[in-house]
């Protein structure tokens, strides 16, 4: 039986009658534009991370777009990112005349890896954003003091992350502002876009929600400039359904998480990542050799609640490709996240050498890394289906 990568009609049609009555009260109110389900919506998200304000907006993009106006960040300054995550983390600080730094990845965990951002600090560099990838945070402490040392602000991009903690704490709650995206492919998948911008800060609250309806305050007098970045109505009702069973998601996504591991693990040439390597590539590549290592399962630090957005796995010895086609042959559905770092996209050709500088680790992981199947309906003889495919490929 085929097994898709995502499937997210599994998870939405069991809520069929909830969304459509959803839809009715949206409809007959007729407040589609920051109608009363928005602020509901706002104060369920606030609640469940533990952040003071929560804003929903038109995108994850539009998340940190917002986020890098409000902290004023503008044309020459440098902003500290991971080469290895989603475009839009550096998009939005191009967008705004501001250049990104591109920094050096951990082989175990995909994150930012502190230690290199450090080296990238110059006194243009106003801020750094970690992004908490695949489901898992940065390491926030370290990240958190470097930037305090350096007066840097921190956004975290939580678009992979809603839920997800760190030390008991929400990622996206520990920086100056924290960034979620409700495409439909994120953990609490939307009905199209969406995205939220969380603050415990007051007054950047403030700022950001006069910059999200066209930096007018009141209607129709500017002193700045913002732009539209609101989230509709109808969105945030639909939304608010699927939230009340996010918990249950990421349960879900976590025993399936839990299942591949103690399965894969059984093969010959499968092992997991071991957290004692996060520092050290090469005592990282011994170890593998030693264990006649093929394929590197994920895994979560002790420290954190990884809410597993993708489970990705690295396949070793330039045969990713190899074990892609291998698992389309047998319709099982799969994806390189992401094939190609940021400080490698044509785009970005441009900018100084120092920002494209040192991303050796974030090339090699892009070109090992495949994410397989991990949403919270797959069924135990889907996700058996997928490791025997996989034992298939290595025997
Ligand atoms: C999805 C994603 C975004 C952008 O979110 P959208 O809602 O699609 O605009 C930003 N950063 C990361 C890491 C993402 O995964």
């Amino acid at each position: 039986m085929p097994v898709p990568l995502l499937d997210v009609n599994a998870q939405n049609l069991p809520l069929e009658s909830e969304l459509q009555a959803a839809f009715t009260q949206v409809l007959h109110h007729g407040r589609f534009i920051m109608g009363p389900e928005m602020e509901t919506f706002e104060k369920e998200v606030a609640e469940m991370v533990g952040v003071k304000h929560a804003l929903s907006v038109s995108s994850g993009t539009d998340a940190l777009l917002l986020a890098l106006m409000a902290l004023d960040i503008k044309a020459g300054d440098e902003v500290l990112c991971p080469a290895f995550t989603f475009f839009a983390t550096a998009g939005a600080v191009s967008r705004l005349g501001a250049v990104p730094v591109f920094t050096d990845v951990c082989p175990i965990c995909f994150n930012l890896d502190v230690n290199d951002a450090r080296k990238k600090i110059t006194a243009k560099t106003k801020a750094i954003i970690p992004v908490h990838l695949f489901g898992q945070c940065a390491d926030m402490i370290p990240i958190l003091a470097l930037a305090k040392e350096h007066g840097l602000k921190v956004i975290e991009d939580a678009a992979q992350s809603i839920g997800a903690r760190y030390r008991g704490t929400s990622s996206g709650t520990m920086g100056d502002f924290g960034t979620y995206s409700f495409f439909p492919s994120k953990n609490l998948g939307g009905f199209g876009d969406g995205g939220m911008l969380v603050t415990n800060d007051d007054g950047l609250a403030e700022y950001a929600r006069v910059l999200r309806v066209h930096g007018g305050k009141p209607k129709y007098y500017h002193h700045y400039v913002g732009g539209n970045f609101r989230m509709d109505t109808l969105q945030c009702a639909l939304l608010s359904v699927k939230l009340k069973r996010y918990a249950q998601y990421t349960a879900d996504r976590q025993r399936n998480a839990a299942h591949y591991i103690s399965e894969l693990t059984k093969l010959p040439g499968v092992v997991q990542a071991d957290p004692a390597h996060c520092k050290c590539v090469t005592s990282q590549d011994e170890w593998l050799v030693a264990q006649d290592a093929k394929i590197v399962l994920p895994v979560s630090y002790a420290h954190n609640e990884h809410i597993w957005n993708q489970f990705t796995i690295r396949v070793l010895g330039g045969r990713r490709d190899s074990l892609r086609d291998h698992l389309v042959s047998k319709k099982i559905g799969c994806d390189i996240y992401y094939p190609v770092t940021l400080d490698q996209q044509k785009c970005f050709a441009d900018l100084p050498a120092a920002s494209l500088s040192g991303c050796e680790v974030a090339h090699r992981v892009a070109g090992e890394v495949l994410s397989i199947p991990i949403y919270g309906e797959l069924t135990e003889a889907q996700r058996l289906e997928v490791v025997a495919a996989i034992h298939e490929w290595l025997a």
